[in-house]
């Protein structure tokens, strides 16, 4: 690609960029517990556990920070977890392009 076409696709993908929404990062795990209470069924019938809890798990600055989320929120979170994920897909893009124009640079 030239520098035109280059620049092109980096318009593109600058308005995808602009569109992605809101994001945010970790996982979401959907699980079953035991409550603990003697006498509760789930005691000895796996099937029987409480649940599902929603749980967020999520770095920031370097700590993991762990949350309980209704269902709404957790797909709400997944969403915006999808969302990352295509937001990284095109800046690696960018990042591409950013080193073409780079190394093109070299002969101008
Ligand atoms: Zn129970």
């Amino acid at each position: 690609m030239d520098h035109e076409e280059l620049k092109e696709k980096y318009t593109v993908l600058q308005k995808q960029l602009a569109q992605v929404g809101y994001i945010c990062n970790g996982t979401v795990m959907s699980v079953y517990r035991k409550c603990g209470k003697p006498n509760c069924s789930c005691k000895d019938n796996p099937k029987m556990q409480h649940g599902p809890y929603h749980i967020w798990t999520r770095k920031e600055k370097g700590k993991t920070v762990t949350r309980s989320l209704s269902k709404k929120q957790a797909d709400r979170c997944s969403e915006y977890m999808d969302n990352f994920k295509e937001m990284e897909n095109i800046m690696e893009e960018v990042k591409e392009i950013s080193i073409q124009i780079i190394e093109q640079a070299k002969n101008s």
